[in-house]
């Protein structure tokens, strides 16, 4: 396993290596949400590249990108048994030199939930993503369904600019009372920790109000917003119940739907989504 810091090293070993590559994006900070990516690449390609890199574009100012855990040692062991080809771990220099000035935009898919919330956050993703492809050369880079609109930006992305990159979308991995594995849990007390299972319930109940039936977006809303309400560390900024292609929100579902939400605990916000189908 090479541990790249450079782009030119990353470019020399694609050189000597050729035959398919796997590309897994992470920020570091591994759990099991992202070692089923790698293990799906592994599968998939003659060659797996992970790329851990902290992406200072896509986080706003006085967020915690700072506070980012990057526990590097600890993610290169993680990755031991997968034999994986190369990590690139640059630095935010290697990545963003004096002078950078290019930035990719997707604009409708953007608008919408955590583009809204979070301004700028997806020209981050999609800039940092379209460098990625073209240090890594990828044949297929690995992508969580747990970032549900990271997921459709960059699906459609790679569609505008003709990128020759098949999109792979792994499942989302959870613990054992459902709350969706993330690099930020860290960051929860042991309450919050408690109280965050609440995300997967409100989904799981949207989710099961739709199996028997129910159709109406604002409906499905509330039940997600009822069920948020019983925990009072729960902080909500937005529940969703969207056309999966558009991200618009539906107020009636025809046959399918993704459910999203964004939710506080204390400075730790949590995001999570199920994609239902009649
Ligand atoms: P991150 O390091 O948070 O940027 O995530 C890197 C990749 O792992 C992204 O494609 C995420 O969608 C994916 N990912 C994060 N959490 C999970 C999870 N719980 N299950 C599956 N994939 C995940």
């Amino acid at each position: 396993m090479l541990l790249a810091k450079s782009i030119s090293e990353v470019r020399a070993f694609h050189k000597k290596n050729v035959g398919t590559w796997g590309l897994v994006p992470t920020m570091g900070a591994l759990h099991q949400g992202h070692l089923s990516l790698v293990a799906r690449a592994r599968a998939e390609n003659e060659h797996v590249a992970v790329s851990i890199f902290v992406n200072p574009t896509q986080f706003a100012a006085g967020s915690d990108f700072e506070k980012y855990p990057r526990p590097l040692e600890r993610d290169l062991e993680m990755l031991q048994p997968f034999n994986v080809d190369l990590v690139f771990a640059p630095t935010a220099a290697e990545m963003y030199p004096p002078n950078f000035q290019t930035y990719v935009n997707v604009q409708d898919l953007t608008q919408p939930l955590e583009g809204a919330m979070r301004p700028g956050h997806f020209r981050g993703v999609a800039t940092v993503v379209t460098k990625l492809f073209n240090i890594v050369q990828p044949d297929r880079a690995y992508f969580g369904q747990k970032d549900a609109q990271q997921v459709a930006v960059i699906r459609q992305m790679v569609r505008d600019l003709n990128l020759p990159v098949e999109i792979v979308v792994g499942e989302t991995k959870r613990e054992a009372d459902g709350l969706a594995m993330s690099s930020r849990n860290v960051y929860l007390s042991s309450e919050e920790r408690r109280a965050a299972a609440v995300l997967y319930r409100a989904l799981c109940a949207a989710r099961d109000a739709f199996h028997n039936g129910e159709r109406g977006g604002e409906k499905l809303r509330a039940v997600m917003r009822g069920v948020l309400a019983q925990e009072p560390r729960a902080t909500v900024e937005y529940v969703s119940a969207a056309d999966p292609a558009t991200l618009q929100e539906l107020e009636h579902i025809q046959d399918r739907a993704l459910f999203s939400m964004a939710v506080r605990f204390g400075s730790t916000r949590l995001i999570d989504n199920l994609l239902v189908v009649a």
